[in-house]
């Protein structure tokens, strides 16, 4: 048997949170190559052949802004069944890597796949991904327009990621703002705007 493909590559879409499945080619005649989102055509990752046959996945991170560099021995990824990818800073889940079947079945919900790999995350942890992803860029524009002004008039904002939910949270005057990002109804509600309140002094 000819080995065409080394693995496959799973990565959510940092800008609308969608997940494709992308083959590894084992071998390549391009250096570099650039996967890009099928649903939005947002840049997910960059796929770079090192020597020594090893290849490295370049992939951010949108939640603490840092970009990744994975760097993997060919030889071993053949043998990977399946594995999370995540942020190495703040541990956000970005993607998996693996046997496409294995990917496919997770993808599809297969409850074994998604156990093994989820323990705690419950059934729909790819759709929650989504949604948050998607919740955190809409959050990501508001604030870049101007449309989140603390009521101090400050500007800066942090975004910061708690299961499911949204911390914003004002530089100046520490104001927040928590917002569910679990399901369509809470990316609805974001339509009517974000606004921040000031800290109890409890
Ligand atoms: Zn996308
Ligand atoms: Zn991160
Ligand atoms: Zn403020």
């Amino acid at each position: 048997m000819l080995i065409r493909d080394v693995c496959s590559l799973a990565l959510y879409c940092q800008k609308c949170g969608s997940i494709h499945i992308h083959d590894v080619p084992y071998f390549s005649a391009e250096r570099r190559t650039e996967l890009y989102c099928e649903s939005c055509g947002h840049e997910k990752a960059r796929l770079l052949r090192l020597g020594k046959g090893r290849v490295a996945v370049e992939a951010s991170c949108v939640v603490c802004g840092t970009e990744n560099r994975f760097v993997y021995a060919l030889h071993r990824l053949r043998h990977v069944g399946l594995e999370k990818i995540y942020c190495m800073t703040d541990h956000f889940e970005l993607g998996y890597i693996g046997r496409r079947r294995r990917i496919e079945e997770l993808m599809r919900f297969n409850q074994e796949e998604f156990e093994a790999l989820h323990p705690h995350d419950g059934k729909n942890f790819i759709e929650k991904q989504r949604i948050l992803l998607e919740a955190l860029n809409r959050v990501h524009d508001m604030a870049r327009d101007g449309d989140i002004v603390c009521p101090c008039g400050g500007e800066e904002l942090t975004a910061d990621i708690r299961g499911s939910y949204i911390v914003l949270e004002c530089e100046r005057c520490g104001s927040f703002c928590v917002l569910r990002a679990e399901n369509a109804g809470d990316l609805e509600k974001l339509r009517f705007g974000v606004g921040l309140r000031a800290p109890s002094r409890a």
